[in-house]
């Protein structure tokens, strides 16, 4: 356990209280840094129930971000359920240990319960023991609420009402207010975002994007637009309240929509100290800070050298994830992407050129990995293996299958045989939404 004094000093010391067959913890501390390790960890400050069914986790707002099955049926006994922000349930699982770190650089593969583009995952949440524990934790709660009550303090009694009183509709309906702040739902988090478990407090600076390509089916279809300032700092107002003293479990920045990068450079440094400010980020139980955002070919090519400098400046380290899909023509052509190859080409020793030069600053890439126009592949494994130097530990590069919902193994060896080639850090991109 990693208790940072920094917020373990506001906090009470962890409390634990047994009564037949459960317990409940309060002000547990869980892991204060985000670690790849190929074993569960809990990170920040939380609440745990424990059952003789199911062992239940909640935030500092009493909201239940965490769920583990203990019968026999429950699929594996170091695989969990996490409730993101969103109110989306995600599984976690293993994969069987066979090849997921060096499939997407994680030792957990977060499975979703809506059609996303991961060419890997079973169909956890078609498992009774996963969809009746979603569906009956409310019960269990209750149950132990029952049971613990007539033992504990006040505090203790006030701390289980707030469980009690967030059921799956309270849930539901944070969730929208939380849309409705950033004036829609976050539809794709950028694939860096793995790196902090996607535990990020959404800003939006601008909407849309700049290209509506065609294949995308996560693009907003609203026309791109910067958002003024004076809207962007009434959403981190409202933002801080929503959150409530849960911003002290999250170090993190999404800067959205689609292009933040497009928003300028003055107003995204100015979001980012705004936001870390009003949000207290810095005083977080995660040590250090992060900022993630998308950026496109036009943005990344016309932002100035100095916003590169200044975001390697600042207190955070900084990750911008770039669409470049293809660098082949006729494929970009076929995506529906409205730029030329030799731009797209741009882009990319452009990016090398910034993570070769700021530690502060990783700007990563995604391509598409499917059979698009015939010179799509032979020019994909030449730039990543010619195109770059030497090889490289930073800059990552994600591919990403066109189909959705259709886990492909042959896709997976696909995608091993185009990592070997690579001289760059290469993933599977997994979509997931907020
Ligand atoms: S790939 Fe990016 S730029 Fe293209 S439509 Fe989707 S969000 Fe917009």
């Amino acid at each position: 356990m990693d208790a940072r004094p920094a917020a373990g000093s506001v906090f009470p010391a962890e409390w634990r209280h047994d009564h037949g067959d459960c317990a409940i913890r309060l002000y547990c501390r869980g892991t204060g840094r985000y670690a790849k390790v190929s074993y569960p960890q809990q990170y920040g400050i939380y609440s745990e129930i424990e059952t003789a069914e199911a062992v239940m986790r909640f935030n500092l707002k009493g909201e239940i971000v965490y769920l583990r099955g203990k019968g026999q049926d429950w699929p594996h006994p170091q695989e969990w359920l996490k409730r993101t922000i969103g109110n989306d349930w995600l599984y976690y699982s293993t994969g069987g240990y066979n090849g997921v770190v060096e499939a997407i650089g994680e030792y957990y593969l977060p499975n979703t319960p809506y059609p996303t583009n991961s060419l890997l995952g079973g169909r956890p949440f078609e498992l009774p023991a996963v969809s009746q524990l979603i569906a009956s934790w409310p019960d269990l709660l209750a149950e132990a609420v029952a049971e613990l009550s007539p033992g504990l303090p006040g505090h203790a009694r006030e701390i289980l009402a707030r469980m009690l009183s967030n059921d799956p509709q309270a849930l539901q309906a944070r969730a929208a207010e939380l849309f409705a702040i950033n004036g829609g739902r976050v539809t794709v988090l950028p694939p860096d975002a793995r790196h902090v478990d996607y535990d990020v407090v959404p800003v939006h600076v601008n909407e849309g994007c700049l290209y509506k390509c065609r294949f995308c089916r996560v693009k907003s279809e609203r026309p791109y637009r910067r958002r003024p300032w004076d809207e962007v700092e009434i959403q981190i107002q409202r933002l801080r309240d929503w959150f409530g003293g849960d911003t002290v479990n999250v170090n993190s920045l999404f800067l959205g929509e689609h292009d933040a990068l497009a928003a300028g450079s003055e107003m995204i440094l100015a979001a980012i100290d705004r936001a870390r400010a009003v949000l207290g980020l810095a005083d977080s139980a995660m040590a250090g800070g992060n900022v993630f955002l998308f950026g496109s070919v036009d943005s990344l090519l016309a932002a100035p050298a100095s916003l590169f400098e200044a975001l390697d400046r600042s207190s955070c380290q900084v990750y911008i994830n770039v669409g470049l899909e293809s660098v082949d023509q006729e494929s970009l052509d076929q995506l529906g992407k409205p730029l030329a190859a030799a731009r797209v080409m741009q882009a990319f020793h452009r990016i090398q050129e910034i993570n070769g030069s700021l530690a502060g600053v990783e700007v990563t890439a995604n391509f598409i990995m499917d059979d698009l126009a015939p010179g799509h592949l032979p020019s994909l494994v030449k730039l990543l293996g010619e195109g770059v130097a030497k090889t490289r530990s930073k800059g990552c590069i994600y591919l990403s299958p066109l189909a959705v919902g259709s886990p492909s193994r042959s896709k997976v060896m696909d995608f091993y045989r185009l990592k070997q080639l690579s001289r760059l850090p290469t993933f599977l991109y997994i979509i997931q939404r907020l």
